[in-house]
């Protein structure tokens, strides 16, 4: 899968040489290569422009740091906006509702409904000791009805039985209230999907979704489907308020370009992948090694983690001998301190790797990915001496900063708060736990 990426990127890392920047001069041959694999692989066009332009932005200007070669550096910045348009962070099925969590699966015949609908009912009881119903709708063919049960059986899961002549929407409400009944946590709903999109498949599909309210609508589409997906995925969410994307057949011989449409077209995340017809063959999705796989560059991308690892040790270091040098704590060391909080993964990885007895004054320093970029713009509307010297913002001075960071006066004065509870906890640090601190984020 994508072999063609990995092998255009290749080249590119042996061309682009020599500079320390990566310019729109610079990558344009790159950013031509990496178009061409996309296109290659399948992926629609409008999500290849996208990407693209993505990548263009956040390369242009982007700094070589000293252990990369440039194509490594722009390898690193296709790598993110991979898993960027891939989904970014992991998405987990929802199962918060009363019971049963109706899960309601959605697609064309052939994608691959009632083998994941039986894998995820495994999957379920397993890694989440569910007690599970599984349920067909697809009265138009017998044989998938059995498939069904037949799958029911060898993973465990109970099934509901049809009876002859019943419609779809009769067996959703026969299965719900047997489901109660029974005390099933999970109800999977297999639907009858056609080979195209169909106005009555849809209009059937519509009247299940709004009789069961599922709490998962998942739209299972097949990794070979390739540009066919984006229309079928486009139908799909057009017409059914999706939550989620189970991906299929990514063991096949796919050119894998669904994998960067489906997410990008329904705005929906992939929450699992299908990676054998066997019914251990599904996985929870994550976007992050699905990039990684696509790429196919495990060592540059592990040359990119170790050079980021050692830029981030040594802004640590930096912070740290300041502080040691006595120098009080500023405004500035605060956003450096926020800029390396995000480099190393948010303020959750940095507590990971903080000893107990800092955790907990660190707690009172809450922050997320936002308030990150929220602290550098009102840090940035700062006058050089505001941020030396904290002390001397009153009243008319908050209001300024607010006005140039577009937040309100209230925002400055609670950052304000947080720096103060930093600067306790740096002069805390500063008196003996030091050492042990660096020990433990170097671990
Ligand atoms: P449905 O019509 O959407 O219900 O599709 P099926 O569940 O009947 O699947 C169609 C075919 O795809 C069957 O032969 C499955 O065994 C196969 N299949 C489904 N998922 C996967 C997968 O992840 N990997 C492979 N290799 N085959 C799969």
């Amino acid at each position: 899968m994508f072999d063609n990426l990995t092998h255009r990127l290749s080249g590119v890392i042996k061309t682009l040489r020599g500079e320390t920047r990566l310019s729109e001069n610079n990558i344009q041959d790159a950013l031509r290569e990496v178009r061409l694999a996309l296109l290659e692989a399948d992926v629609a066009l409008p999500v290849v422009k996208d990407f693209i332009a993505r990548v263009k932005e956040k390369a242009i200007g982007h700094e070589v740091m000293t252990s990369l070669t440039p194509g490594q550096a722009l390898v690193g910045v296709v790598h993110q906006e991979l898993i960027a348009i891939i989904g970014g962070e992991k998405a987990d099925l929802n199962l918060a509702t009363v019971p049963p969590a109706v899960i309601l699966m959605a697609g064309l015949q052939g994608a691959g409904k009632t083998t994941s609908s039986g894998k995820l009912a495994k999957w379920l009881m397993e890694n989440k000791k569910k007690k599970v119903l599984l349920v067909s709708c697809d009265i138009y063919r017998p044989a998938a009805i059995h498939q069904l049960e037949l799958l029911a059986n060898q993973v465990g899961a109970d099934f509901f039985p049809v009876e002859e002549g019943q419609k779809p929407g009769e067996i959703g409400a026969a299965a719900l209230d047997y489901a109660r009944r029974h005390h099933h946590e999970v109800m999977i709903v297999d639907t009858a999907g056609r080979l195209g999109i169909d106005e009555a498949m849809m209009q059937e599909i519509s009247e299940l979704e709004a009789l069961l309210r599922p709490i998962e609508t998942l739209f299972v589409v097949d990794a070979m489907q390739g540009q066919d997906a984006v229309n079928t995925a486009k139908a799909f969410s057009d017409a059914l308020p999706l939550t989620g994307v189970i991906l299929t057949k990514l063991d096949g011989d796919a050119r894998g370009g669904a994998a960067l449409s489906v997410k990008h077209i329904t705005g929906k995340p992939i929450k699992f992948a299908g990676i054998a017809e066997k019914l251990t063959g599904l996985e929870a999705f994550h976007p992050d090694r699905m990039a990684s796989r696509i790429l196919g560059m495990g060592d540059v991308l592990g040359l990119i983690e170790e050079a980021q690892r050692s830029a981030d040790q040594q802004e640590a270091e930096k912070l740290i001998k300041k502080m040691k040098s006595g120098k009080a704590f500023d405004l500035d060391d605060f956003k450096a301190q926020f800029q390396q909080m995000r480099n190393m993964g948010g303020m959750s990885a940095l507590m990971d790797k903080l000893p107990a007895q800092f955790s907990q004054a660190a707690q009172n320093v809450k922050v997320d990915d936002k308030i990150i970029n929220r602290t550098e713009g009102i840090i940035n509307s700062m006058t050089k001496q505001e941020r030396a010297k904290p002390e001397i913002l009153k009243a008319s001075r908050k209001r300024r900063i607010a006005a140039g960071a577009g937040v309100s006066v209230q925002e400055v004065n609670r950052l304000l708060a947080q720096f103060e509870q930093a600067r306790k906890m740096m002069k805390m640090m500063n008196k003996g736990g030091m050492a042990k601190m660096m020990r433990g984020i170097r671990g």
